[in-house]
């Protein structure tokens, strides 16, 4: 009889184990909840013999305790069911951390039997155990009604709080999860709000600066003297303003992927001193010499020239702005296996080298907006780089603090129009 005793004891101590690794690969595997809390149940169940099992989770928000999943025929109705901490089995091992058996429930004043009465079920026997995360209890276990009429033991204990635990890791990651997702989807659409609104505001002012552009002009051609002075100012404005604006508009149509190239066949080196020819009286303005490095055969490249003009003028402008005046700036083309590279050097105040990549990002400065003495709202870089990507190539920046620093893009060449024209 003992050695039968033991035979059945051994079989099912496999069976244990066999539930507990499946168990423990799913858990560690799946982050829906739903399907966490169904699997768990039915384990606990099987584990310990009994009709049904169930969790009953904390609230983080109210800490009320809420019947989550259930394994039996009754677990829809149970859902979402409410359990009062003071005056439950499951409160009183959530508050003790400690597991509890009630062999019955009839006897036992904790039971709390208003949700027998509204599922129409009748529990006889509890073996709750608490679910523990970091020390501290988020739920827990429930296994009700011992099969065959028969008594949780002590092995029902251990063996239920080994699931317990480990399914509470598996709870707390699938809520963080969760979460983790809630939070992702808010910040895209505070993002996408965000856009929203760049694209929105700069059409719409637009319009009303072209006006303003427009009458200023022909008022300034028409008057003389103080006026004309004081109307060369408003165009001034509103020149920096239409800048302005325009940045923001490449901006929104790089980020909606409403870029188009209208690619074409260009001198490089021409664009290049075009570009350098519009940032020529503002470097002036500073005492910096614009040195100019470029290879003596036409470099040819298929690009968007307006593309291409306003990654320069933003790179050119970048550079006088943060070089002190009596300063150099150098623009370099240096052609490469399929690519040419075009640098623009300054002797600036250079970049902190964490701030490298960073500078690329809209809207951001390395001095606050606050307290930098210089202009722009810090989206000329990470236009560049989105019109630079466009063409295929590549854009970046090196640096030494208060020596300078030298920002390179990449565009790819026209090998076979370049040399066939040469030849
Ligand atoms: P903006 O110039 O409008 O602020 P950008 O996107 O063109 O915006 O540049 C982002 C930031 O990168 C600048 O605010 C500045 O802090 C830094 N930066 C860019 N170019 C240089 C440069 N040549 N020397 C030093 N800092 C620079």
């Amino acid at each position: 009889m003992s050695q039968h005793n033991s035979q059945i004891s051994s079989a099912r101590r496999v069976r244990e184990l066999e539930l507990m690794v499946r168990v423990s690969r799913t858990l560690t595997s799946t982050l829906d909840l739903e399907r966490l809390l169904k699997l768990i149940t039915r384990t606990a169940a099987e584990l310990v013999n009994s009709l049904d099992a169930s969790i009953i989770l904390q609230d983080p928000r109210t800490g009320e305790l809420i019947f989550l999943a259930a394994a039996g025929p009754k677990s829809e109705e149970l859902k979402n069911i409410r359990v009062p901490v003071e005056g439950s089995i499951a409160g009183t091992v959530f508050k003790t951390q400690k597991p509890l058996i009630v062999q019955d429930t009839n006897t036992d004043p904790r039971h709390y039997d208003v949700v027998d009465r509204e599922i129409q079920f009748d529990t006889e026997s509890i073996l709750a155990v608490p679910m523990m995360y970091q020390n501290r209890a988020i739920g827990v276990l429930e296994a009700v009604n011992k099969l065959d009429h028969g008594r949780f033991s002590q092995h029902d204990i251990h063996i239920l709080s080994t699931l317990a635990a480990q399914a509470a890791v598996a709870v707390e990651n699938a809520r963080l999860v969760t979460q983790l997702q809630e939070l992702n989807a808010r910040l895209a659409e505070l993002d996408r709000l965000k856009s929203d609104f760049i694209s929105i505001a700069s059409h719409e002012l637009r319009t009303p600066l072209g006006l303003i552009l427009g009458y200023a002009s022909f008022l300034h051609e028409e008057t003389e003297g103080a006026t004309s002075e004081q109307l060369d100012k408003v165009l001034q404005a509103a020149t920096q303003l239409k800048e302005l604006i325009e940045d923001m508009v490449n901006l929104s149509h790089l980020e909606a992927g409403q870029a188009e190239l209208d690619l074409k066949e260009l001198n490089l080196q021409e664009v290049i001193q075009e570009s350098i020819a519009t940032q020529q009286q503002f470097a002036a303005t500073k005492s910096l010499e614009i040195r100019q490095s470029l290879p003596h055969t036409t470099v040819r490249v298929r690009a968007d020239r307006e593309k291409i003009s306003i990654v320069l003028e933003n790179l050119l402008n970048n550079a006088i702005k943060f070089t002190p005046p009596g300063g150099r700036i150098q623009v370099a083309v240096r052609p490469q296996t399929g690519m040419v590279a075009v640098s623009v050097t300054d002797t600036g105040i250079g970049i902190p080298t964490q701030e490298l990549d960073r500078i690329f990002d809209r809207f951001y400065q390395v001095e606050s907006h606050l307290t930098r003495h210089e202009g722009g709202m810090g989206l000329g870089l990470c236009i560049a780089r989105g019109m630079i990507e466009l063409h295929g190539g590549r854009i970046w920046a090196e640096s030494v603090e208060g020596r300078g620093s030298r920002f390179t893009f990449t565009l790819p060449v026209l090998w076979k129009d370049a040399a066939s024209k040469e030849a």
